[in-house]
């Protein structure tokens, strides 16, 4: 069975290229490409890396429940479409998200299949030049991006997955290892059942064979 798979980190953290390298490697993992407010950065594409929806329009899929979760980073909304989940995961593939962890808390509650993974930048001193290099040096807006990694930080205790991003590689092999495990978990795999109930059914055969034979 096919289960979403939320990627976290404090912006900076590499999370969308790790969810990039990942969907390169996996033909069962699919994307969920998110909506937002937020005007699209030079060579993003409507559709592809984000559904760019003006303020309205977001507004009014919130109220009409089109959201599987929603939130507010940087200044801008952000929602998951439960249709887009839906159509991945109805396609037999697991779905890959990279949502802030306000937007994580609210979409396992949805899916509580879900799993959740924190990726750690290696450095702060890595993580202050991602954000540097992000935007603007205006030191006001560095700030406010600072301190909102810190914040993200904070929230780690709700992720049972970390993995520390100090080479690509390593990262993207780590995640898809969580993948491979969760998706041997007995409570993912219903078709057990009548498995273990045939095995069990063959070596009463064997048992009864043998007793007749005594
Ligand atoms: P960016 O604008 O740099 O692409 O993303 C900014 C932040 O928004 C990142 O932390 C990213 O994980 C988060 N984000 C992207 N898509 C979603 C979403 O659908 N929901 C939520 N809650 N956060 C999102």
């Amino acid at each position: 069975m096919p289960f979403p798979i939320i990627l976290s980190s404090p912006s900076g953290g590499g999370k969308t290229t790790i969810a990039h390298k990942l969907l390169a490697m996996r033909a069962d993992v699919g994307y969920s490409v998110s909506c937002t407010t937020r005007p699209p950065r030079q060579g993003e594409i409507d559709g592809r890396d984000y559904h760019f929806l003006s303020l309205e329009k977001f507004k009014r899929g919130n109220a009409a429940r089109e959201f599987a979760e929603s939130a507010e980073v940087h200044g801008h909304l952000y929602g998951t479409l439960r249709a887009e989940v839906e159509r991945v995961l109805s396609s037999g593939r697991h779905v890959i998200m990279d949502i802030d962890v306000q937007g994580a808390k609210q979409f396992a509650r949805a899916f509580p299949d879900s799993v959740v993974i924190f990726i750690l930048p290696p450095s702060a001193e890595v993580l202050v030049e991602r954000l540097k290099a992000r935007g603007t040096e205006d030191p006001k807006s560095l700030i406010r991006r600072f301190k909102s990694a810190k914040a993200e930080l904070k929230a780690i205790d709700l992720y049972p997955y970390v993995i520390v991003n100090d080479e690509i590689d390593s990262a993207v092999a780590a995640v898809s290892s969580i993948i491979e495990a969760e998706g041997l978990k007995r409570s993912r795999n219903g078709a057990l059942d009548a498995r273990i109930e045939e095995l069990m059914d063959g070596i009463q055969r064997a048992i009864d064979h043998y007793s007749a034979r005594k």
